[in-house]
């Protein structure tokens, strides 16, 4: 293809390259993708949570994207997937250098301790300068949509999640305005795992490290109690693993932008954007919605793992 010829997908769908790769604490690793295609990156306005999907190689390597067009999802999808590799999906933490030195920094949960490594975890704990993977990622001036964090004029921000979200929740404060209110809670599994994140002074960040404590035992109770209210939080018999119900998706098919049934509440001038363990969100959620009234189109709740589900 020459400089000038169009591009021809909306996005970028490319190979990139691991350039470095650093062991930022336990349960991290942070790793820079770069390669010339990544030149065209571009989102319009702040990052927050944009999300990318990634391919990690399986038995027979990464599948070709040479020459992919629009119907390349749907063929790939097709192929088995010792060919077409594990796709994942994963947040921009940070975009470092311009132009075909452009990097897209991804920090990985490691997940293998446990015994559950995916291919994810698993290429991340390996990485190498040089390891490669295919990227989708927002092509500069096209919509690719993948911004979840939409706080509009609410007063207040809530942005709560696991170790999953924190790069998501670093961009979001990254991205905030000097004069924007809240709190971040983010549940991590040891100390050593806390980062200094930078964002508006008056948007508080509190870490809660598990340290040996069951996943989501601190988030939900640490939630609760910055809003006032006293529920105890119990996960459903009966989690979706997609769980996503947006202002703008619902994937339990509610309908999503009404008001709540019972008024206003004191958080109408909140805005709270949670994402984690799908259990553990999906338990938050019934008590912002359904207990303390939440307008659900000031909401963002994400599943963004669920316990024994792969991809
Ligand atoms: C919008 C969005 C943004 C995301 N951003 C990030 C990000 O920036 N960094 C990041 O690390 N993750 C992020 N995730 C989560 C990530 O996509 C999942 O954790 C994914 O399952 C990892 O793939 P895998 O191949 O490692 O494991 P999979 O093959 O998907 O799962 C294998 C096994 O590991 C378990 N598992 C998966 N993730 C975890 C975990 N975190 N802890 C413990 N067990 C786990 C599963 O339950 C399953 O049993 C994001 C998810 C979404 C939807």
């Amino acid at each position: 293809m020459t400089a000038t010829a169009p591009p021809r997908l909306p996005m970028i769908l490319e190979e990139v390259a691991a350039v470095r790769v650093d062991r930022i604490s336990p349960s991290f690793v942070r790793v820079e993708l770069g390669g010339p295609a990544l030149a065209d990156f571009g989102v319009e306005g702040p990052l927050y949570d944009q999300r990318v999907k990634l391919v990690f190689p399986a038995e027979r390597g990464l599948p070709s994207v040479a020459g992919a067009d629009g119907t390349w999802l749907a063929t790939w999808r097709q192929r088995p997937v010792e060919e077409r590799g594990h796709m994942r999906t994963y947040t921009v933490r940070e975009v470092r250098g311009s132009g075909r030195d452009t990097r897209l920094v991804v920090d990985f949960v490691l997940h293998e301790a446990d015994g559950t490594a995916g291919p994810g975890s698993a290429w991340a704990a390996a990485a190498r300068v040089g390891d490669r993977v295919v990227v989708l990622a927002p092509r500069r001036g096209c919509a690719f949509g993948g911004i979840e964090f939409v706080p509009g004029a609410a007063g207040r921000v809530l942005v709560a999640g696991d170790e999953t979200a924190v790069p998501a929740a670093a961009g979001i404060l990254a991205g905030l305005p000097p004069h924007r209110r809240g709190a971040v809670f983010l549940e991590v599994p040891v100390t050593a795992d806390v980062q200094r994140l930078v964002g508006p002074p008056g948007v508080e960040v509190v870490w809660l490290p598990r340290d040996g404590a069951p996943l989501g035992s601190l988030l939900g109770p640490a939630v609760l109690a910055h809003l006032g209210a006293g529920s105890a939080i119990e996960e459903p018999a009966e989690v979706d693993p997609d769980l996503w119900e947006t202002p703008s998706y619902s994937s339990s098919g509610e309908p999503v932008a009404t008001a709540p049934a019972g008024g206003s509440s004191h958080l109408d001038d909140l805005y709270a954007w949670i994402a984690g363990e799908a259990g553990v969100v999906t338990a938050l959620r019934r008590v912002l919605v359904r207990e303390l009234g939440m307008d659900r189109r000031q909401v963002a709740f994400m599943g963004y793992w669920r316990r024994g589900v792969a991809g």
